[in-house]
């Protein structure tokens, strides 16, 4: 082990030693093939309905409602492009938000030119989007909204059940992205009308590479893959039975833990956002301050860089991340600050930390140790940073 900081959850998790313990005889003597007309493949059946049943159970679903995918993307492809290709006679409209993640954009122009109409719905300042806004959107054409439960970058919780409750009855389907609230926030089906939902495996500390699309029954979609017919038809591909079984495991676990772990996280937060506001001048808080996941704090510097911040931080062995994991390479600033009115210079003078299931008070500490001399050195050679 190092003495490395790891405040960068958002982008990857470890996985539970727990999970992992589950997962390791299905790589060896539990293998098996779920189509398989034989013992081993029956075994291998039960294996993977179980998990099914359990996974369905961390978001108060059905089993059948749940489908096993390879990570979040896919679902997100599968939930907007499979329900919009089969819901093409009843309008051609989707409406996404421009604060989601990176995916939903990039299948919102896919779309576009798969010949839909896709809007955009801003956020306010806060990356919160108003259901009334939403509401105006809404056409005789649309089928489809889709906005994410929580930021992953600025960690801004939207008002789902409000959404939820104002398109029912609408005959307009709601997709929603929970990959960021997972095990942070309840999420149930029982409680909120969401017709489609994303989850990631790894965002509950279960294996990478694995995700699942909630259905709700009578929600119709067409698959996006074509192959062996696995997960009803919808997701071709014989399922990867250890990384689902670990999923399972993981969900388990993120049920149990979930109230002492957000409650431990929205501390070391808070103690995070105080010490930084409090301590470095001209620092801002990114995102709502209040309806937020317990583990998100993103700052905004005045005059500073967030890539020269961040490699910084690198260099004392503390890892952060400057906003979106996913398009973190490239220049751009983060879509999602723009939406909420920030200049780019702004932009990209962000630094985002997240916590986790492992994170520890004295990462705070170390944080503090470094930031503020960080923050005085960068500005002092910054001709953007303004002294009297
Ligand atoms: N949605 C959200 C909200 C995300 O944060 C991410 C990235 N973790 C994705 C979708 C895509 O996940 P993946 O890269 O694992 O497919």
């Amino acid at each position: 082990m190092t003495d490395e900081v790891y405040l960068d959850y958002q982008s990857a998790k470890p996985v539970d030693p727990r999970v992992l313990d589950a997962m390791l005889p299905f790589f060896t003597e539990r293998f098996g093939n779920a189509a398989s007309l034989h013992g081993v493949g029956d075994r291998a059946t039960a294996a993977l309905e179980e998990s099914r049943a359990r996974v369905a159970a961390f978001i108060g679903a059905e089993p059948d409602e749940v489908i096993f995918t390879s990570g979040a993307t896919e679902s997100n492809n599968l939930a907007l492009i499979g329900y919009a290709n089969r819901n093409k006679r009843a309008g051609d409209h989707v409406i996404i938000s421009e604060v989601d993640h990176i995916s939903i954009h990039n299948i919102g122009k896919y779309l576009e030119k798969a010949e839909f109409k896709v809007g955009k719905v801003p956020p306010d300042q806060f990356g919160r989007i108003n259901p009334a806004k939403l509401r105006s959107r809404i056409t005789d054409d649309t089928i489809l909204v889709s906005v994410g439960w929580a930021s992953n970058e600025i960690g801004t919780v939207q008002p789902i059940a409000e959404i939820a409750e104002m398109l029912k009855g609408t005959g307009v389907a709601l997709h929603v992205d929970a990959v960021a609230a997972e095990g942070q926030l309840p999420i149930d089906m029982r409680e909120v009308p969401v017709d489609l939902l994303t989850l990631s495996s790894n965002d509950i500390y279960g294996p990478p590479g694995l995700g699942a699309l909630y259905i709700r029954k009578g929600v119709k979609l067409g698959p996006i893959m074509m192959g062996g017919g696995q997960e009803r038809g919808l997701r071709s591909g014989t399922e990867p039975l250890p990384l689902i079984v670990g999923m399972a495991e993981a969900a388990d676990i993120s049920a149990a833990e979930m109230a002492a772990d957000a409650a431990r996280m929205a501390a070391m937060r808070d103690r995070l956002i105080s010490a930084v506001l409090s301590t470095i001048p001209d620092s801002h808080l990114n995102g709502h301050p209040t309806l937020r996941l317990p583990n998100n704090a993103h700052f905004r510097f005045e005059g500073v860089e967030g890539e020269s911040l961040l490699l910084s931080m690198r260099d004392e062995g503390i890892a952060v991340s400057t906003g979106s994991a996913c398009s973190s390479k490239t220049l751009e600033p983060s879509h999602t600050l723009i939406s909420c009115g920030l200049l780019h210079e702004e932009a990209h003078g962000s630094l985002e930390f997240t916590f986790g299931r492992f994170s520890k008070d004295s990462d705070i500490d170390r944080v503090m140790e470094v930031l503020p001399g960080i923050v005085l050195r960068l500005r002092r050679m910054s001709p953007l940073y303004k002294t009297d």
